[in-house]
């Protein structure tokens, strides 16, 4: 069994589909080593076990709305995809989504997955609580009104705590958002103008491919609602500036892949057509599913602060980025107080990498990449490739040392720490 990208076998002695909680709770309590494996689509060994590979898809994949509250309670593994459906139908959505809408909420949470925009948090900002069977098979509920502090560690707990079964999310009123995509930004313009661009719109992406001093496109997502965000719609602040354009790029004349050359038509809809945001926020369509991925990708969270610094840095070892890049994306995530998350306690701008699919070729650029990004204190994505020796890794992270003895509470027997979570987590390795 691989994962999504295929670069991963998994060593797991067995996989296991229980069907109901009181299945995944004897199974674990029986177990000596287990992992959940969410939809597989992270691309290093964080979800494989030396025991047990529990699947979660054969539990019901329950989505309720609670309109009092303002939440969905959701099986862990729902994607969100289908949530986004189910919400939007209901009047409801969540603040952001990921690039692609075929991950799982729980996995995706689980690593601090996040999508882009200042003002957005990473997508495990919207728990609100969670229900895990940890190792003993006891069924735990942590929720953020209760538990504070223990809760802000329990969110991106990458697996390392037991088998989240459903979480509850908070959720906000439906809305729409407008894509656009502009092409040729002017590298300079992010000198002193970073803050501005990033800033410009709800979600802003930029895409570059390191081989010349222009950003390739710019993917901007507006909310397409009345009020002050209309007004941005209607190609207001950058508008007017650019004269239609985006701080010096132009607009695309048709829709666009990330990936030069590459057909659009997997993409969600852009050239301005409003539509509902779980259609316009990812940048995959949700009703293409690719089954399996022929790239890596790594990423590194850096300070915002660092935004530009961390830019040339990556532009001094551009000839060796570009011959093993398919495209990079640059985004925003607002900070937030989670333990282990990539964007804790720092508004963070993200570095990402989609590889070609050559381990051999893509790792010592890795390591070059971590070293340029070194003096900035970079995180990688949990779930992406990187090279980073765990001792440096673990001096990025002030509460580990908290989440090693939350780990030593919920799980004493050590079943769900698996060789990665031992390694970059625990210290052990
Ligand atoms: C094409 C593509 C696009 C992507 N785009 C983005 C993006 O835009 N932004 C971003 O930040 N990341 C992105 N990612 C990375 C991806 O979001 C993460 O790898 C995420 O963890 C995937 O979720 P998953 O369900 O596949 O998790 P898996 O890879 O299956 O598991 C990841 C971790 O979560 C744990 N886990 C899963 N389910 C549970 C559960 N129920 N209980 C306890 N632990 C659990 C696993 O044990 C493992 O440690 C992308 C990946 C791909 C392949």
């Amino acid at each position: 069994m691989t994962n999504w990208a295929g670069n991963i076998t998994f060593g797991a002695e067995s996989v296991e589909r229980p069907s109901s909680v009181d299945e995944v709770r004897a199974l674990v309590a029986r177990s000596e080593k287990a992992r959940v494996l969410g939809s597989g689509h992270s691309f290093n060994r964080i979800a494989d076990s030396a025991g047990a590979l529990i699947s979660l898809d054969a539990l019901p994949p329950e989505i309720e709305i609670d309109a009092g509250s303002s939440t969905v309670r959701v099986a862990a593994s729902v994607r969100y995809g289908e949530l986004g459906r189910r919400l939007h139908d209901k009047g409801y959505a969540l603040p952001n989504l990921a690039s692609l809408p075929h991950i799982s909420v729980a996995g995706s949470c689980a690593t601090g997955t996040h999508g882009s925009g200042d003002g957005n948090g990473g997508l495990a900002t919207s728990v609100r609580a969670i229900e895990m069977v940890t190792a003993d098979g006891d069924l735990v509920t942590l929720s953020r009104d209760a538990d504070g502090d223990r809760f802000a560690g329990a969110v991106v707990a990458l697996g390392a705590l037991g088998a989240v079964v459903a979480m509850t999310l908070d959720v906000v009123p439906s809305f729409d958002v407008r894509q656009r995509v502009y092409e040729g930004l002017p590298a300079e313009v992010l000198d002193d103008r970073f803050a501005a661009v990033m800033s410009a719109a709800y979600s802003v992406s930029l895409f570059t491919d390191w081989r010349t001093s222009r950003i390739n496109q710019v993917w901007v997502k507006e909310r397409a609602a009345g009020g002050a965000e209309g007004a941005t719609a209607a190609g207001g602040r950058y508008g007017a500036e650019t004269g239609g354009g985006f701080f010096g790029a132009t607009p695309a004349d048709g829709p666009r892949h990330p990936v030069p050359g590459m057909s659009a038509v997997h993409c969600t809809a852009q050239m301005g057509v409003p539509g509902p945001w779980f259609e316009r926020l990812p940048h995959f369509r949700p009703d293409f599913t690719p089954s399996s991925g022929e790239e890596l990708q790594s990423e590194y969270m850096v300070p915002r602060r660092h935004a530009a610094a961390a830019f040339h840095a990556l532009g001094g070892i551009r000839d060796r980025i570009a011959p093993v890049l398919q495209i990079s994306e640059i985004r925003t995530i607002a900070a937030d107080d989670l333990w282990l998350s990539p964007s804790g306690g720092r508004d963070t701008v993200a570095f990402h990498f989609t590889w070609i699919k050559d381990t051999a070729a893509v790792t010592p650029v890795l390591t070059a990449i971590e070293e340029c990004l070194a003096p900035f204190g970079a995180r990688p994505h949990w779930g992406k490739v990187f090279t980073l020796p765990a001792d440096v890794l673990r001096s990025r992270y002030e509460r580990l040392d908290d989440f090693a003895a939350l780990a030593r509470h919920y799980d004493p027997r050590g079943v769900f720490a698996n060789e990665f979570v031992e390694r970059y987590v625990l210290g052990l390795g």
